[in-house]
């Protein structure tokens, strides 16, 4: 999952527009790098800026605002390489039940 420097992204829930970009962060679980310890943020607790979100540890003073891109993109990255593995071998799907002429 992500790692921001400050926190290691545990687990997020957010609302995805059509074009997959996040529009709204529900929940988020982070472990903190200074104290390492973990916290949960839910759609009640969770503190959110225009566009992004406020990750911050409940145990010491560690705090950074995040965008929602930012999140995204590295979550992303990571579907990505299943999506492309997965892409692969649907091609290959493709070729072999390709009808010969
Ligand atoms: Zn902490």
């Amino acid at each position: 999952m992500p790692d921001t420097g400050l926190f290691h992204v545990v687990a997020f829930d957010a609302e995805h527009r059509e074009d997959h970009s996040i529009s709204r962060v529900n929940a988020l679980t982070l472990r903190c790098h200074k104290c390492g310890k973990l916290t949960a943020w839910n759609a009640d607790t969770l503190q959110r800026l225009e566009g992004g979100t406020i990750l911050a540890c409940r145990h010491c003073q560690n705090r950074q605002a995040i965008s929602n891109a930012r999140l995204n993109e590295r979550a992303s990255g990571l579907h990505g390489n299943e999506r492309s593995a997965s892409s692969t071998s649907s091609d290959t799907r493709r070729l072999r039940h390709r009808p010969t002429p």
